[in-house]
Order: C-alpha cells, then sequence, then structure tokens
C-alpha cells in the first residue's frame, strides 16, 4: 500500500486473553480499512477471532463517548474537560471533607488487564485514594488461582501454564477455550493448539456440566454436576497415592512440603464417594488418574467454572497438586512458570525463597471478609455502600468496569450506587454502571492508545514480548487514558483539578529509577538516577511507554541501558513490529519459588482445613434441585462488546438453555418464556432446549441486561438480554479467596404462561 493510499501498521489486539497480532490497513483518510489477522505475528501467526476485526466498530461507535460527562437534574450531559475536573474535584473533596478518605472507594474492571496505561498507572491512583475499599472484576473471576499460587509457589502470580504446545495429555475443567480463547492461559488461536494435541497422539478431556465446543472437539466429554469438581479433583489425588501412581520427578521431590499432609487430607475422597457428589462415575475418575500418571507428559488446567464456585481455591489447589504429584509441574508438557519480560512477581527479590504470601490484612466493615491482594471481595461492595456506619463507602470510582451487570446481587448494587453521594466512573461507555456517575471521563478508542500485555505475558504459553504504538492520532485536547489516570491521582493527592498529569508521570518513573538505583540493581549499576531518566526520556517519551522502557530494560531479558547491548528495550520492540519471540516456557524451579520455606508448599493447612469443609458436603445430591451456571459465547466479551452490530446479530443471544427432560417436566419448548428464581433474585428469559447440557442444570450467560433507563448503548438496547446476575447470591462466596460464587446458583425454573 502507497504513501498516498494509506498505509498498514500492526498491533496486538486488547479485547481477550489470546493477545493476538492484528493486521490493521489504515485509509489516506485515517479510517480504518481492514483488519485482520497478523500472519508474521510471532505469537498468533495470523489467528484471528471474529471479535478481532472490530477494533474498526468499536473505534466508530457513535456511542462511544468522545468527550466527558457530567450529570445535571439527572442527565448527563457533555462539558469541557476542564468543567468535568473541576466536578471531580468538588465531589471527591467533598467527601473527604465529609466524612474522610475512609467513605472512598473503587472498583476496576476486566478491560484494565488488557490495558497498558492502567497496567502503568491504576496502582499509582489507587495509592492516592487512602482507603482500603478497593473491589476489582478478579473476585469474581480469577481470585482463587491467585491464592492457590501464592500459598503454594509464593507469589500470587505464581500460576502455572499448561504446555499446550508440548503436553501429551491435556485435562481441562470448567474452561471453554473455544468460546473465550484462554485465560490464565495466554495462547493465541487456543482452538488449534487443543487440535494439535490430537493430532500429534495426545489426549484432550473436558469436564464441565455442559458439553461446550470445547467439549465437542475434545476426545472425551466429562459431566459433572455444577459446583462439584472438588470432589473430582479429590479423588483423582486420593487415587494417585492410593494406586502408588504419585511420580514427582527427582528435581521436585527435593522441593515439596507436605506430601504426607496432602495424602491423609485426601483419604475421604475415593471416587465411589465423589461419584455420589459429582455424578462422574467412579470408574471414569479412576481411569483419568491412570491416564494422567501413564501419559509421558500432563497437564491439568482449570478456569472459570472451578473457580467461580465455592470452593474455587481448593480447586486451583486440587489442579496443581495433581500436576506436581503426577510429575508434570515445571516440566516441559505440563504445568510451568512464565519468565515473562516486565512485570513478574516471580522474578523480584530472592531467588528461591521469599516473604511468602497472605491474606487477611484487614478486613471489611459490615461482614468482616478478608482482604486479599489488596481488595475485598465484589460480594461486600453493596453493603459497604448501604450499610450506614463508620467508614461507610459514600463515594466510588469505577475504571473500566461493568459490575451492576458483572458482580452478584446486582439489584442490591444498582441500588447501592445510586445512593451514593458522589461516583466517578473512568469509561468509553454510558452503561448500566456509569449511569450512575456523576462524572464520567472517556479515555480514547483503543486504537488511539499504545498497547502491551503487561499482564497477560505473565500467563502466556511462549514468552514474548510485543509493543503496540497508536494507531491513530488522538483528536486534539483528548487525553490519553494515563494523563486521565494520573490526573484523577493528582486530584486525590490534593493537588487541585488543573494538577498537570505530566508531573505525576516525572514523579512515578522518578520514584521507580530512583528505587532500583536505591536497592543496588546491578543491571543498572555505574548510572545514576538522572542518567537513567535522561536516556529513558530522549525524544520527548513519557508516560506509560517510558515507564514500559524502564521494565524492560531492567528486567530479565533487558537490555540494562547498554550493560546488555543485545536485550531488550521498547526501541527493539519497536523495531519488531510482530513481537519478539523468547521461546518456549523453561524450567523455573527453584530459582521461581517465594515461599518462605524454598518449598512447594503442598498442603497448606488452610487449604487441609478447606477439605474437611468439602468432605461435610458429601453424600448424594437432589437431582430435583436445579443448579444455575453461566456460559461463553466466542461473540461476546462480558457486557463490554454488546454495543457491535456485527457481534450481536444472528446467534449470539440471551437464552436460558435446559435439557429436554428439564423442559419437558417444567413444560416449556425453545422460545418460550421461563422464570428463573434464587434466594436474591427472579428474571424471565426465553428458554433454549439442548442436549448439550446435563439434566438438573440451567444456564443463562451474564453480562446482559442492557437498555435500562440513562444509558446510552443503542445497539445494546435493541438486544437487552436479561441480567443473569440479579440471581447471584453476595451472601455465598469462596471463603479463601473472597471469590463471588457465580456457578451452581440453587435455582427453581418454572414456564411463564403465555
Ligand atoms: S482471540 Fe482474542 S485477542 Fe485474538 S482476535 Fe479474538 S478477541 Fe482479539
Amino acid at each position: 500500500m502507497s504513501e498516498q493510499t494509506g498505509r498498514i501498521v500492526h498491533r496486538t489486539c486488547p479485547l481477550c486473553e489470546a493477545t493476538c497480532g492484528l493486521e490493521i490497513t489504515v485509509g489516506a483518510n485515517e479510517q480504518i480499512v481492514r483488519i485482520r489477522g497478523d500472519r508474521d505475528d510471532v505469537f498468533s501467526k495470523g489467528f484471528i477471532c471474529p471479535k478481532g476485526s472490530t477494533l474498526k466498530q468499536l473505534h466508530e461507535d457513535p456511542d462511544r463517548l468522545r468527550a466527558p460527562l457530567v450529570k445535571r437534574n439527572g442527565v448527563h450531559v457533555e462539558v469541557s474537560w476542564a468543567e468535568a475536573w473541576q466536578a471531580v474535584h468538588d465531589g471527591l473533596t467533598g467527601v473527604i471533607e465529609r466524612y474522610g478518605r475512609g467513605a472512598l472507594s473503587a472498583y476496576v474492571g476486566n478491560p484494565n488487564a488488557h490495558n497498558l496505561g492502567a497496567a502503568t498507572f491504576n496502582s499509582v491512583w489507587l495509592k492516592s485514594l487512602g482507603s482500603r475499599n478497593f473491589f476489582s472484576a478478579s473476585t469474581v473471576d480469577q481470585i482463587p488461582k491467585h491464592v492457590a499460587g501464592g500459598l503454594m509457589f509464593g507469589t500470587p502470580q505464581s500460576i502455572p501454564v499448561p504446555d499446550l504446545d508440548r503436553t501429551d495429555y491435556l485435562l481441562m475443567l470448567g474452561a471453554n477455550p473455544y468460546a473465550s480463547n484462554g485465560s490464565l492461559c495466554t495462547a493465541p488461536d487456543f482452538p488449534g493448539r487443543l487440535s494439535a494435541i490430537r493430532e500429534r497422539g495426545g489426549k484432550v478431556v473436558t469436564v464441565d456440566p455442559r458439553r461446550t465446543k470445547t467439549a465437542d472437539a475434545s476426545d472425551e466429554w466429562v459431566p459433572i454436576r455444577p459446583g462439584t469438581d472438588g470432589f473430582f479433583l479429590a479423588a483423582i489425588v486420593h487415587l494417585l497415592f492410593d494406586e502408588g501412581l504419585v511420580s514427582i520427578e527427582p528435581r521436585i521431590a527435593s522441593l515439596v512440603n507436605g506430601l504426607d499432609d496432602l495424602r491423609a487430607a485426601m483419604e475421604p475422597f475415593t471416587p465411589e464417594m465423589a461419584e455420589m457428589t459429582t455424578r462422574v462415575p467412579a470408574s471414569t475418575t479412576r481411569r483419568i488418574a491412570r491416564e494422567l500418571a501413564a501419559a509421558p507428559t500432563a497437564a491439568v488446567y482449570g478456569r472459570i467454572g472451578v473457580n467461580t464456585v465455592e470452593f474455587g481455591t481448593l480447586n486451583a489447589w486440587l489442579i496443581d497438586a495433581i500436576n506436581v504429584l503426577t510429575g508434570n509441574i515445571d516440566t516441559p508438557g505440563g504445568a510451568m512458570f512464565t519468565l515473562p519480560a516486565v512485570g513478574s512477581a516471580t522474578t523480584r527479590g530472592t531467588p528461591g525463597k521469599g516473604k511468602g504470601f497472605v491474606t487477611g490484612r484487614g478486613h471489611s466493615r459490615v461482614s468482616k471478609r478478608p482482604e486479599v491482594m489488596g481488595e475485598y471481595p465484589t460480594a461486600v461492595m453493596a453493603e459497604e455502600i448501604l450499610e450506614p456506619g463508620d467508614g461507610q463507602v459514600r463515594a466510588m470510582i469505577t475504571v473500566a468496569g461493568n459490575p451492576v451487570v458483572s458482580t452478584q446481587n446486582s439489584s442490591r448494587l444498582d441500588e447501592a450506587l445510586s445512593s451514593l453521594e458522589f461516583m466517578v466512573s473512568v469509561d468509553i461507555y454510558l452503561n448500566e454502571t456509569t449511569r450512575h456517575a456523576d462524572v464520567i471521563l472517556p479515555p480514547p478508542s483503543a486504537l488511539e492508545k499504545d498497547h502491551y500485555d503487561v499482564s497477560l505475558y505473565t500467563f502466556a504459553v511462549r514468552n514474548v514480548a510485543n509493543y503496540s504504538p497508536p494507531v491513530l492520532a488522538k483528536a486534539d485536547g483528548r487525553p490519553d487514558e494515563w494523563e486521565i489516570l494520573a490526573t484523577l491521582a493528582g486530584n486525590l493527592q490534593g493537588m487541585g483539578p488543573d494538577v498537570d498529569p505530566a508531573v505525576i508521570d516525572e514523579s512515578v518513573i522518578g520514584s521507580m529509577v530512583t528505587g532500583a538505583v536505591g536497592s543496588g540493581g546491578s543491571v543498572i549499576a555505574g548510572r545514576d538516577a538522572g542518567e537513567i531518566i535522561d536516556m529513558l526520556s530522549r525524544d520527548g517519551r513519557r508516560g506509560p511507554a517510558r515507564i514500559l522502557d524502564f521494565m524492560l530494560q531492567t528486567g530479565p531479558y533487558g537490555a540494562a541501558f547498554g550493560a546488555n547491548p543485545a536485550g531488550l528495550s521498547l526501541d527493539v520492540l519497536l523495531e519488531n513490529p510482530h513481537g519478539v519471540d523468547l521461546g518456549a516456557l523453561e524450567p523455573r524451579l527453584p530459582e521461581a519459588l517465594r515461599t518462605p520455606s524454598g518449598k512447594i508448599e503442598l498442603a497448606p493447612e488452610v487449604f487441609v482445613a478447606e477439605t474437611r469443609r468439602l468432605a461435610e458436603r458429601a453424600g448424594a445430591v437432589d437431582d430435583t434441585q436445579m443448579l444455575l451456571v453461566g456460559r461463553r459465547e466466542l461473540k461476546s466479551n462480558n457486557s463490554w462488546m454488546h454495543n457491535m452490530k456485527v457481534l450481536t446479530k444472528g446467534s449470539l443471544a440471551c437464552t436460558a438453555q435446559l435439557h429436554p427432560d428439564d423442559a419437558r417436566r417444567i413444560g416449556v419448548s425453545s422460545g418460550d418464556t421461563v422464570r428463573i428464581e434464587s434466594r436474591v433474585g427472579v428474571i424471565e428469559v426465553a428458554a433454549e432446549v439442548t442436549d448439550s447440557l446435563m439434566p438438573g442444570v440451567v444456564s443463562v450467560p451474564h453480562g446482559w441486561g442492557h437498555g435500562v433507563p440513562g444509558t446510552r448503548m443503542a445497539v445494546a438496547a435493541e438486544k437487552p438480554g436479561v441480567n443473569s446476575n440479579v440471581l447471584t447470591d453476595e451472601a455465598v462466596v469462596d471463603p479463601l479467596s473472597g471469590n463471588g460464587v457465580l456457578s451452581a446458583i440453587p435455582v427453581t425454573v418454572t414456564a411463564v404462561s403465555a
């Protein structure tokens, strides 16, 4: 393409965890002409899903906010940035003056994990908040995996990743990568990688209450009663001990603590006992345990369906316990630890030993839920706002989140947000959550921002690094996202509504560099802080790009400001627009361990105690009790892709899937309306009768329920669907992590007469 007709640029897709490379054709008029997979991307090699090309529609969406909104007389109106910041300043300082900083709170949503500006500046404004009331989408998603990794291996980022490209046997629980493209396992073309396992003679087994597309494409689908995976996993551990199948490789055996305690804890969990609860035949569990033990390499991988349940952390622990016991931890083809170019806690501190991981460094005010990773569960958000008393939340800041449709007991949270004295949201949409905000600050579109996946490369099946500069220039006068977050930080620090984000930026890079020099980091020895900041700031580089350059240069592959000329820096990534492949995952133990013992803790006491709690639930289940589960669709991603007509037209639908036996008993056919009722709420939604899920299970996708008054998402409102989180119960959480229980919710399902 010539300069006259336009240009082709490459960038990483920020829409899910797969980090696919995109080839974007930009016309001479700076309009997006075409988006397709980048065949030269070192990681995705041309793969793209239907969502990837919609960055164009997302950018052009007339509902995407381009100017700040302030609520006046109950209606959001466009204002200048100066007016918006004055309103933010007045609102926040008013609440601080009246109640103190303990009345402030914050919620950050899932898109923050895909965002360089958020990765570098969220911590700055959150620190400036001066309040412990921090919530995020982590507690309706993956925090059980962080807790399990933290207690077993030493840091919350110590989450082993299944080595998809070399494994001979993959056992997946509660994961549907054909729809999600993977989670906490960054793997562009996850489906292709699963097919490759089978093509090279390996085996893929999927355990799920639904026969998902992933299950269909596996060698075997094992249906399991929702919420009972802990019994299945415990029975596998039991069998590995009972049948003498434990085969920890010698290098790892000397690094393991708690083997006998684990064996004792698993003693009651025979496969027959598990079958009563899981409905998985004991013979199937026994065979799978033997297959796992016999496979040359194997990995067990569990995701959302086994994390968003009451025993989510126990499940995450048992999965990695099996990886250890079968000799598959930290070995090619097993479950391995990444060595990302930036940002991993497993590369900080002393190799092989650390302070370990603790939770409960504080408790929520009302229901005393323990802190985990500096946050409280979303489950307590509504009560912290609604319950009067010292420390009651009176103001909230949300960044790129829509908790009203994505967290438990939405109706109560909706009521709670409407009662706040002040709310500010950083968001591109006026949605079900931000409609409550007094001020909405819109960041630029994804194509107007630079990008690097700080978080997601921490869980990638290969070590890779890929930086994308902005594709399009921002319109004049519109701040970058990091500038919004830095200005927010300045306001929270009392620097006034006119604070220059550059001042915050200089302070951030200054403290990062002086902190590293002060700690005697050998990578920058010989250069003082001023010299390093000058090097980083050349050509006017500022903000996230400068911070990323510092992290790259001081990371495990870093150029170290000239000390390692072949190493990584931002300049190197700019010269490699298709990314830099840093190689397959390599064994990292014991160096990557950060437990106080320097060992893998196989049986932390809190997990063993949780096993006793699980055992109390053993017994025959009531098969007439319907259980609600969610589901993921390829063309959807939580709530934030529902304003793209190209995705929502056609088959994507918010329905209640039911097994034909249940439909018959209830007296409904596909298209009829059913009423679903839980302890906390009731919804009515169209039934979809299908034999792709177990009897006794009803599946409704989350992220729907659009078109409520005060929102501005026209396409979503045309096909609103129903908010399934009206049914999820905030009173039940995974006690170890605080994660919400979004799956296996007891409900009644009845026909709605015409
Ligand atoms: S799989 Fe994910 S990263 Fe890849 S194109 Fe689709 S949405 Fe983007």
